[in-house]
Formats: structure tokens, sequence, C-alpha cells
């Protein structure tokens, strides 16, 4: 039986092909669809036999079927349409219009063409709609439309359904044209069980009961890519808000969780307000659902009016929540308004999205170190800038390797660098134009550049945006800039990074040189000034008096090598002229000492600024000002002098001495303390792992005590979660504390291990497991890894 909708059943006069398909591969070049054919508008029917509801679960159970009809416009005469599908078992298909018929069609496994052969050609400029009946399983893996699941009201597991399409996934659920360029309104139709509930893109128009299956119609989307559609069948409830311009925005959750969406709910009506401001374009759809799912690949994803989190990412009320609904409400604007032609420049939605998340932060939280908050990502970005270029010349990123994580973190340090070069405001501007010219359609980086480039007043002899940005984003790796004094006078080298994989040097477009904005601090004066250090030089003198710094406040994506004797005199000024220099200025100082042995005395050099930085109460300066301490005593060959033993012992006994909440009264409330001490919550766990002492965890677990509200417990646990696992470990499994479903799904490795352990012995173990300190560290990357893929 199909749930199809009375305004469809003219279906039925179409004739059919009763051609079965022909699954062989081909030699195809190129993976790229032919562009002789568009999409103008699907028309998709999809009925999901979801098990747990109102319906007597049959052989059908777990599997979708429908069909779709595409509105297709020929741009080019051809008697072949060619789109995508994979693993979805195609029933029927036809055309109906036209007096062309399909002959036969064949899927090609190798490029998942799905290629329809016509009995005459497709003229030019005529339209023409086609008809494919389709059905699948709900697949586990966690792509395509797969199943999650929820916890019902009395504690049963109860499966949901949900799609996951980014970057090729759509083909896996419904054949389309499966590539970002080839956008279409995407009018949806759901059949599911009565009971369960059914979401996608657009609001819902109008419902209706069919025995025990409900039907939903939902408005037509406004023209989007493939990757951005979505559907959701499942057992949640949503609380709702609306912003000062009307969009009603619901965030859904398993009834279990509902009362932890709250955070989310404010968060998401702030952005919105935020950026329709920011970017004077309104949220185009009728409505913004967000939904939270158990089981995802990713933190979250930016679907076009469905966001889809992992619990996770959108429960209860932590920084990293806010990131994440920030980072995916900006790319309502870049990504699903304007959108990469191909993926081979996904930085342009991952850069820029991930670089508005710290403008989002930033705006809600007034501790944050906005500035500071670049760094890391430039660490990051850094730490794997090797091989992978962030514009791909070649087709290395075709969709199928997903979205590598550079894209995210030396895609948001380059617009960093963008907005130093042109300004803040100019880059407002220009962001502005190019989301407005190129709304619903698609671009490459020259089109932000051509924005951008009327808001830049530049001279002469300086690089165009669309040249600076070349050789940013073709090449792999990034810049050392050596810094030398000689007769008084600053002059400046550059060389590649020494660890640029050589598999990539075949690119040789910009010859491993760069067009580097210089940003230097004199000693003694606040203004960071700029200077442009073209590629065609061989060096740059600087025409100031004095010492200097380079790469002050860390706006730029490169390294810097000074001389033995020019850190001897950072380090002093640090010390004598400390609130001169931005943390950012003094992390890059302490970042780029120790990346080169070029010196004999480097390890003192390191020490020396180490020395000057100890009394910070930016924790995650200290924290880098700790390893640089740990990697010094480190090397083997180090003789250290007096002065050097000194330096690290005077730094580690402020250490073991202080505890995290030093600067807080006895009395003081968790909020109150951790709002006074720290900037955001980077800032204090690595505060928790610097002062890994009692005080510290005696101090949280008495807040623990006391608190009452979920969302600081959970902060707490949190930071016990940073530098204190064990008694994280004991506090989880501590039952007095009754904690909340969202919590225990959080942190669910702790759970599942003392659950299998209860299930092995049958009764409360006496003594409990811990990991070690190694496999905690090796889960907590790989979980840091993964937290960074939304
Ligand atoms: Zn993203």
């Amino acid at each position: 039986m199909k749930f199809y909708f009375v305004d469809v059943l003219i279906l039925t006069v179409w004739s059919l092909s009763n051609c079965q398909p022909v699954e062989q591969s081909t030699n195809i070049n190129s993976k790229r669809l032919p562009t002789n054919i568009y999409p103008i508008n699907y028309n998709i029917f999809i009925t999901t036999y979801l098990p747990g509801f109102e319906w007597n679960a049959d052989e059908r159970s777990l599997t979708y079927e429908g069909y779709v009809i595409i509105d297709l416009e020929v741009k080019e005469s051809t008697d072949k349409i060619i789109l995508h599908s994979d693993s979805t078992e195609i029933v029927n298909a036809g055309l109906l219009s036209n007096n062309s018929e399909i002959i036969h069609w064949k899927l090609t496994p190798d490029d998942q063409f799905l290629t329809f052969y016509l009995n005459r050609t497709l003229e030019k400029g005529t339209k023409t709609q086609i008809f494919i009946e389709f059905r699948g399983k709900l697949r586990n893996d966690l792509k395509g439309f797969y199943l999650t699941d929820s916890l019902g009201t009395n504690g049963e597991t109860i499966r949901n359904a949900v799609t996951q399409f980014e970057t090729t996934d759509a083909r896996l659920m419904i054949p389309c044209f499966d590539e970002p360029e080839f956008k279409a309104t995407w009018q949806v139709s759901l059949a599911y069980p009565t009971g369960a509930v059914g979401l996608t893109n657009g609001i819902e128009e109008r419902t209706f009961y069919d025995g025990n299956f409900t039907k939903t119609k939902y408005r037509k989307t406004v023209k989007m890519s493939s990757y951005l559609l979505a559907i959701f069948v499942g057992d949640v409830q949503y609380k709702e808000t609306k912003t000062d311009g009307g969009l009603r925005i619901r965030v859904y959750a398993d009834p279990q969780n509902v009362d932890y969406i709250d955070h989310a709910l404010n968060v998401s009506k702030l952005t919105v307000e935020g950026f329709e401001q920011l970017f004077g374009i309104g949220f185009p759809m009728e409505k913004l659902d967000f939904v939270s799912v158990k089981r995802s690949g990713a933190s979250a994803m930016e679907n076009w009016g469905l966001i889809v989190h992992k619990s996770t990412s959108i429960l209860g009320s932590s920084e990293y929540v806010s990131e994440v609904v920030i980072h995916e409400l900006a790319h309502q604007w870049f990504g699903n308004l304007v959108t990469m032609k191909f993926w081979n420049q996904v930085w342009l939605n991952e850069g820029f999205a991930t670089y508005m998340t710290m403008y989002g932060i930033s705006s809600i939280y007034s501790n944050s170190n906005f500035d500071f908050s670049f760094v890391n990502y430039q660490e990051k970005a850094k730490a794997n800038d090797h091989d992978l270029t962030l514009n791909s010349v070649d087709t290395h990123n075709d969709g199928s390797i997903g979205v590598p994580n550079i894209n995210y973190s030396k895609g948001s340090s380059f617009i960093r660098m963008l907005e130093k070069v042109i300004g803040t405001d100019n880059l407002l501007k220009g962001i502005r134009e190019y989301l407005s010219e190129n709304s619903y359609s698609n671009t490459e980086d020259i089109d932000l550049y051509k924005s951008l480039e009327r808001f830049y007043n530049r001279s002469e002899n300086d690089p165009s945006l669309e040249e600076f940005g070349r050789c940013w984003t073709h090449q792999n790796g990034f810049p050392t800039v050596h810094v030398e004094t000689i007769n008084g006078k600053t002059i400046l080298t550059q060389r590649k990074y020494i660890k640029i994989d050589s598999e990539y040097e075949s690119f040789n477009e910009c010859g491993y040189k760069w067009d580097i904005p210089i940003w230097y601090q004199k000693f003694g004066e606040e203004e960071i000034r700029m200077e442009w250090f073209t590629k065609d030089k061989n060096e740059l003198e600087l025409n100031v008096d004095g010492f200097l710094i380079v790469n002050a406040n860390s706006y730029g994506y490169y390294d810097v090598v000074y001389s033995d004797s020019s850190y001897e005199s950072i380090a002093a000024e640090f010390r004598n002229n400390s609130q001169m220099y931005s943390d950012s200025t003094k992390f890059r100082v302490l970042k780029d000492i120790m990346l080169y042995e070029y010196s004999e005395n480097y390890l003192h050099s390191a020490l020396l600024i180490v020395d000057s930085l100890k009394n910070s109460r930016n924790f995650g300066l200290l924290k880098s000002a700790n390893q640089v301490v740990t990697d010094v005593k480190k090397k083997l060959s180090f003789s250290g002098t007096d002065e050097d033993l000194e330096m690290i012992k005077r730094f580690e006994t402020k250490l073991i001495e202080g505890n995290a909440f030093e600067g807080c009264e006895p009395s003081e409330t968790f909020s109150s303390c951790y709002q006074n001490n720290f900037k955001m919550f980077s800032d204090a766990c690595s505060a928790m792992k610097l002062y890994g002492n009692d005080q510290t965890s005696d101090r949280l677990l008495k807040w623990l005590k006391i608190e009452e509200t979920d969302g600081n417990k959970e902060q707490i646990l949190n930071l016990l979660d940073c530098g204190f696992w064990r008694i994280l470990i004991k506090v989880l499994n501590d039952k007095s504390y009754n904690w909340p479903l969202y919590i225990r799904q959080k942190f669910p490795i702790y759970f599942q291990r003392k659950e299998r352990k209860l299930a092995e012995i049958g009764k409360q173990p006496k003594s409990r497991s811990f990991m070690d300190f190694e496999s905690f560290n090796q889960f907590i990357m790989r979980n840091s890894n993964r937290l960074s893929k939304y």
C-alpha cells in the first residue's frame, strides 16, 4: 500500500517503463554531472515505516518508499538524463511530458550516475518532468536516511529516522542532481505512523490522517542544494519562540530531554536576530527548527530550516552548545543562501561559519577574549596544514572525503587576515554585497574577492585580494618570517614552513611564496601597523627604529623566528611593559619560539619568555607556557644553567602553590567565581589542567553538593572532565545526584563502562576500574577531533 496524496493521483495516467536497472560500471573520466539538464523543482513523497507508533509493524518495517517528480530544464539538447543515485532501489520511472519516453536506465556504481536513455532527443530550451519511484532500507551508518533512537517515557527505546546528506549522500535516499550547483526548490510530503512527528525543511501546510498513518504536506522551500534537504521522523516534543521579526523557531528533543533545550532556543533567537541585522538579509524560510538526535556523525548539520544536532551539542547550557548553534545559524547565510560551486571550495562555507561563530560568541559572552579565541584555530590549522590545500585546484575534494578540518581552521584564519587587511567595517560591507548579489546561487572565491575589493582602499603596489588569496588557499602550508636586526635595521625574509609535505610541491603557481601582511608592534607603542611583504621580494626592510614584535596580536597565519638577543629584549619588554601587549601577541611569541631550533640558546630564550609571562591570569597562555617548560625539560641535550633551572622552579612553584580559584572568596558562589575568573570555558578548562591539585577539585566538589541548577552542575562536571577524570567517574556514578538523562548521555563512556561491569558481575562492583591515563587521553583526542567536525 502506498500513501500518496490526492493531488498526485494523476500519476496513474502516465505510462511507466518496465525496464529493469542494469548495474554495470563504465569508465567515466569525470565524476561531475553533465550540465545539459538542470532541476527546477522536486516534488517528493516519502512513506517511512517506523515501528513503535500506532502502526502494526510488518515486513516493511524500517524501510521507506516513495517517488519524486523532478521538473527539468533542458540547457543543451540531449537524449539522456543523468542524475545521482546510490543504494536505493529504483522501482519505476517515466517521463511525464514531451513525446519522449525512457527506453532503459543504467546505474553506474563508480560515479553513482543513474542514466536514463530516451527514445528521442530533448530539445534545448524545453522543459520536461521525470518521475522516479524508489524504495530503500533505513540505514545504520549515520548516512542518507538512517536510524537513531531515543528513550520513551517508560524507559523503552524508540526508533527515529533522520537524514544526513552532506556531502554526497542525498543520493543514498533520493535520486537527485546531487551537486551543490544544481539548486532547485523542494516540495516534500511525508507519510509516517501516527504518533510520530514528521519534519522537513519547509513549514507544514496541511496534515491529515489515513488509518494508522499521518500525512503531512510541507510548503515548498526556497531554491537550495540537495545536500541541505532534511527529513526527520520520530518521537520528539518541542519548545517554541519567535524572533522580533516573527520567525517561528522550535527546538525538538525526545520527551525525556525537552526540559533542557531552553538555552539553545534563547541563543538561536538572539543569533538569528543578530545575523539578520548584520547581513541585512532576513532568514528566508518560514520557520526554523532544530532537532536533537542521539546518533549523528557530526555535531550538527545546517539543513536549511531543519538543523539536526547531536543531543550533546544542543541539550544543556554550555558554551559548546552556543558555539554549535551559532555555527549552524551562520551557515543559513554562508552555505545555504550562498553556496560554493563545488566541494573543493567548501572552506567558503566552513571558514566563514567558524569565523562568524567567534563574533556570535563574543556578543553573547561579554567575558570572552575575542582575539585570543582565534589563536586556537590558527594552531589547529598549522598542525594539519601539510597536505590538503584549502582551495584544491585539482579534484582533491570532490566531496567524497567529506569536509576536512583544515577548511574550518585555516579557512577562518585566512578570513581573519582578510578582515585585518581591509578593516572590519569594510569586510562587513563586502560580505553584505557578496551575500545579496549571490543569494540563491553558487560562488567561487573570486566572487568573494570581487565584493570585498570594492571596499578595500589599497595602494597601487599592494597585491589584489584575489592575488593575495590565491597563494594562501591554493598552496598548502604557510610561511615562516625570519626577523634579523642588521646595523640597526630590521630585515625580514620569508621561507616556507619546514614540515611541508613534498607530495604537493608540484603546485608551483606561487612557488611556495606568499604575499604576507606583516603586522608589527614597536616596543613601547600600542599601535599595530601593517606592511606588505610581497612574494616577489627576497627581503623586506622595515623602516622603524628599535625593536619590534612581528605578527602582533597573531593576526597573521604565519610563524616568526627572531634572534636570541631579540628574545631577551622581548622578554624584558613583556616583564616591564606587560599591559602594552595583548595575550594573543604573547601567545604568538611563546608558540613560535619552540618551533625552530635555529639558535644554540633557544631553550634559554624560551624560558626567558615563560618567566616573563608567569604572572598572567590567562590560563590558555599559562598552559602553553607550561607546555614549553615540559618540552624544555624533555630535551635530552639540555643542560640548564643555574638561571634556567631557577626560572623553571619559579614557574612550577607558582603552579603547585596556586589553585584555579585562588582569586575567589571562600563563600563565593560557583557562578560568580567562574565569571570573575575565567574568560570562557576553554580558559577555565586550561586552569583545571594547570592546577590539577586537591584544593581545586575540593572546591568543585563542594560547589557540586550545593548547586541547584542543572546548568551549573553540568558546568562543574565539564570542569572535572578537564583535569579530574577519576573524580568525574566517581561523581557520575554516584546515584544520589540523580543526574538528568541529558547529562548521562553526555558522558556515555563512563556509564557504558559501569553498566557493562554491572552486567558482568550481576551486582554493584566493590571497586571500580578506571581507564589508564593514556587511553583516556586517546579517548579525549578522538572525541575532540569529532567535535570540530560540524
Ligand atoms: Zn559547518
